[in-house]
């Protein structure tokens, strides 16, 4: 599903030269639920925004669902993006004016859909979350975890391949953030999606079955629940 071949990422800002990543190489098979870890200023968000299709690696190759996005324009990737790749954020990124099924719709606003088709999906998705009973509330009417449910929700609406979450329990206390973490083992497990996580705690990244530890834009360890694949 996505294969990185030799990623590496440089940002230049004047004569200063950051290499953010080096040579990364991975693969993730679909279904699997991935952690990746490090500290700040490891390669961690550089590295989603390769994954999630938002910016370009400098060099290697990268391969998502059987399409080679390397060479791919900007309006590609877009396509890409809104085809394949659900987004969650540490603070949810709502509209605030738009209760939580309008927030859902978002995505297939881009598709094309005829409203009514959006709205049964969108409740669809909502009751996938547990949220059935909230639909017409907005953000602020929820609680923290009741908003990252929505965001969820969003991300999951257009049947993604994938969900990407950027520190997905940063902005929520221990419980509610566990909460999170159970849904998403849900959506794994029962609805077979594929994710991929970067978080900075450790309780967190073991929700996952696979950990990809960065370390000054290096991969240092990717071990699974069933030992270690390559260091
Ligand atoms: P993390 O998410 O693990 O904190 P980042 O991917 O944000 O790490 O950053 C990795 C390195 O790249 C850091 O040294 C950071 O300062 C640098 N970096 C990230 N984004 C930019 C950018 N847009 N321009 C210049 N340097 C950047
Ligand atoms: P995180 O909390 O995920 O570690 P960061 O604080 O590293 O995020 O970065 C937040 C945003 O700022 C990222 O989108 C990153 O690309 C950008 N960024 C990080 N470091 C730099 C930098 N040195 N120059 C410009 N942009 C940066």
């Amino acid at each position: 599903m996505i294969k990185m071949g030799n990623i590496s990422k440089m940002y230049k800002s004047g004569q200063i030269q950051v290499e953010a990543l080096k040579n990364v190489s991975f693969t993730i098979k679909e279904k699997e639920f991935v952690s990746i870890m490090g500290p700040s200023g490891s390669g961690k968000s550089t590295l989603l925004n390769v994954i999630g299709c938002l910016d370009h690696a400098s060099n290697g190759s990268y391969e998502l669902s059987g399409n080679v996005v390397d060479k791919l324009s900007d309006s590609k990737m877009s396509e890409i993006r809104n085809m394949f790749i659900g987004f969650v954020f540490q603070n949810f990124h709502l509209l605030p004016r738009a209760n939580a099924i309008k927030n859902v719709e978002i995505p297939l606003i881009y598709r094309g859909m005829s409203g009514k088709e959006r709205k049964e999906l969108a409740e669809h998705a909502l009751e996938m979350v547990g949220l059935e009973e909230r639909m017409h509330h907005l953000p602020s009417q929820l609680s923290g975890g009741q908003q990252q449910r929505v965001a969820i929700a969003r991300a999951i609406v257009g049947n993604p391949s994938i969900i990407l979450a950027d520190e997905p329990t940063g902005a929520l206390d221990t419980k509610t953030g566990d909460l999170i973490m159970e849904l998403f083992i849900d959506l794994n497990k029962k609805q077979s999606m594929t994710i991929v996580q970067v978080t900075h705690e450790e309780e967190i990244a073991e929700y996952g079955n696979r950990i990809i530890r960065l370390v000054d834009g290096e991969i240092v360890s990717d071990e699974s629940s069933g030992g270690i694949l390559n260091v």
